[in-house]
């Protein structure tokens, strides 16, 4: 069966946050802890551990950076962001970790050059977030992951399908939750602050996916209207 998600508002997300990261920071800090104790009792700390520190150490800087993005939407910094040139660059960025895993992009932006106003580079990370998704959940066998650009009338819909393992109904129910993750490495943070991001913008983020045969996430972001004289002719 085919499973929809729609969340265009979480308010509980405040409560989960707070407890999801106050949980996440304290796994590094705890070994952090450990390790400073060790060289105050006088051990020379070999370099394996030491780099086990700075592992930890970015771990706490990357969770805190992400939720730096979801401190609030910066409205005010918005500006002109052409997607299909986003798209193209984070296709071009993804490239090797495609490669590494079988997987074909295939690009398919259409004719036109869509704008949207918003933060190219929060923007970018959406789009980077969910090509990785898809390349990771075809890592087993390879695939391939489209990536399609489609204007209608007011709106800018991207759509990324992939070939991967898909997901489950119950796993789909907690999709968007900080720190659900079914990846040994994973974070569980992508989709989540994918979809704060998109929602910030006025857009929606929607998961379709059935177990075994792949997934298709839909990125929907309204369309800026071209000022005079920049508008091209209808693309069909
Ligand atoms: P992470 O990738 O670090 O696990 P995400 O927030 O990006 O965190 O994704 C959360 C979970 O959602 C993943 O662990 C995976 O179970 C599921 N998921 C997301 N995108 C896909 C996809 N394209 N195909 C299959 N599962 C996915
Ligand atoms: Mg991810």
């Amino acid at each position: 069966t085919e499973e929809l998600l729609r969340r265009t508002e979480k308010l509980t997300i405040v409560g989960q946050l707070a407890a999801g990261v106050a949980h996440e920071i304290r796994n590094p800090l705890t070994t952090l802890r450990g390790f400073v104790q060790m060289q105050l009792k006088g051990k020379a700390l070999a370099p394996y551990y030491q780099t086990i520190m700075l592992g930890e150490l970015d771990r706490i800087n990357f969770i805190v950076s992400e939720f730096l993005v979801l401190a609030k939407p910066q409205a005010d910094r918005f500006q002109d962001c052409r997607l299909k040139a986003i798209l193209e660059d984070m296709a071009a960025l993804i490239e090797p970790e495609a490669l590494l895993n079988d997987v074909r992009v295939r690009m398919e932006l259409g004719g036109g050059d869509p704008i949207v106003a918003g933060e190219p580079n929060q923007l970018k990370q959406v789009f980077l977030n969910l090509m990785k998704n898809g390349i990771e959940a075809m890592s087993e066998r390879g695939g391939r992951l489209s990536v399609t650009l489609v204007s209608v009338p007011g709106q800018v819909v991207v759509q990324l399908r992939d070939e991967g393992v898909g997901i489950s109904e119950e796993q789909l129910a907690r999709l968007g939750e900080p720190f659900f993750t079914s990846k040994e490495k994973g974070n569980g943070l992508g989709l989540m602050v994918s979809q704060r991001i998109v929602n910030n913008h006025g857009g929606s983020l929607v998961v379709r996916s059935k177990v075994g045969e792949g997934t298709e996430v839909s990125v929907s972001l309204p369309a800026k209207e071209r000022e005079a004289g920049l508008s091209q002719p209808n693309s069909g």
